[in-house]
């Protein structure tokens, strides 16, 4: 007999699917119709999910996987936490090799998944046999059977978000879309996204976010990889200092350039005025729509799809933490009486 209960069999069933949700206040000055997908209703809070579930299924499928196989990746941020999270599931070993930067309260959440992390020195070059791009893949050579996931350099990244955040944007609408507005990091999501969008219709605008400190802007209106771009900033999982194959520049329009600053502030502004508590590159996209808005990109009939990646929960450190806002500067006594309503 069928079991009556309404269940998920398991967590992995609730990847993808993820809502769209009308944006009422932040947009209200602009023309056009505006919606976030917001990705942190995946059950790992955030895109990533989709990749990680992609790209370890299709190894099953080439049967390059096998029980207890090991899965390797550099990276402490959400794709980490997906991938860490699949492997559960499925009875996988994950193996992360983080650089001395990530914050402890990363490597916890990662252990806390279940993940094997290694701990790699921040100070050293891309090459040196210590450094966490090395320490992969030496791992993954020693580990017969183990696949490295590699996300900037893996087409199954992009595909990913071609087979799915792509067909869903296009049914949520109803193919009434006419601008997709999306981070660069890997450029898995937008361009995978866009790839599936353009595909039905060919007219909808591509329109990218990128950091300033990044090389992909550039590179995108001149295809050169100006070494001049690069310089530390501090929004994490937007952007890139290498060109990331896992990227078809093609198939996106343009790139904005957000700041830090604007962007953390912007998170916040969604938090506090559309009750998404959201991640800072969702504070950077959505910069992103204003900037392009004062650009007189949109007109009222534009229906406009913005990609929120990730939960604030993640940022409760940095962009939520009014300590870090002002040690980085981008807190000042009169903005903090106005966004303050702690009273001691
Ligand atoms: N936002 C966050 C928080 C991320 O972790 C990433 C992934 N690096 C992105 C945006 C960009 O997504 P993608 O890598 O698919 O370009």
């Amino acid at each position: 007999m069928e079991n009556p209960i309404q269940a998920y069999s398991n967590v992995l069933q609730l990847i993808g699917n993820t809502p769209l949700v009308e944006l009422n206040k932040t947009c209200l000055d602009f023309p056009g119709q505006f919606y976030a997908k917001w990705e942190a209703f995946n059950p790992g809070h955030s895109a990533k999910d989709r990749i990680a579930l992609h790209i370890i299924e299709e190894a099953e499928r080439k049967g390059i996987l096998k029980e207890g196989s090991t899965i390797i990746e550099t990276t402490s941020g959400n794709t980490g936490f997906s991938i860490a999270m699949v492997s559960i599931i499925k009875g996988y070993r994950c193996i992360l090799a983080v650089s001395s930067k990530s914050s402890p309260d990363k490597i916890d959440m990662l252990k806390s998944m279940g993940a094997e992390v290694h701990v790699c020195p921040a100070h050293v070059s891309a090459d040196d046999p210590r450094s966490y791009y090395e320490v992969a893949k030496r791992l993954h050579q020693e580990n017969e059977g183990s696949i490295y996931i590699n996300q900037y350099f893996n087409q199954l990244n992009t595909e990913a978000h071609y087979r799915s955040t792509g067909p869903e944007i296009w049914e949520q609408t109803k193919g009434q879309i006419t601008h997709l507005i999306a981070c660069s990091g890997t450029g898995g999501t937008i361009s995978g996204t866009a790839r599936f969008l353009k595909e039905q219709n060919p007219e909808i605008q591509v329109l990218g976010v990128d950091a300033y400190g990044s090389v992909l802007k550039k590179f995108h209106e001149t295809k050169e990889f100006d070494q001049n771009e690069i310089y530390p900033y501090r929004i994490e999982g937007l952007g890139k200092n290498l060109i990331p194959t896992a990227t078809d520049f093609d198939v996106i329009d343009r790139y904005m350039k957000v700041t830090d600053e604007e962007s953390a502030h912007m998170a916040r502004t969604i938090s506090r005025t559309e009750g998404m508590f959201v991640g800072y590159t969702s504070g950077a996209a959505m910069q992103a729509v204003k900037q392009y808005a004062e650009e007189g990109v949109f007109d009222q009939n534009s229906v406009v799809v913005v990609i929120f990646p990730d939960h604030g929960s993640r940022y409760m450190s940095k962009v939520y933490n009014d300590e870090w806002m002002r040690s980085q500067g981008f807190l000042t006594e009169k903005e903090e009486a106005v966004e303050s309503s702690i009273h001691y």
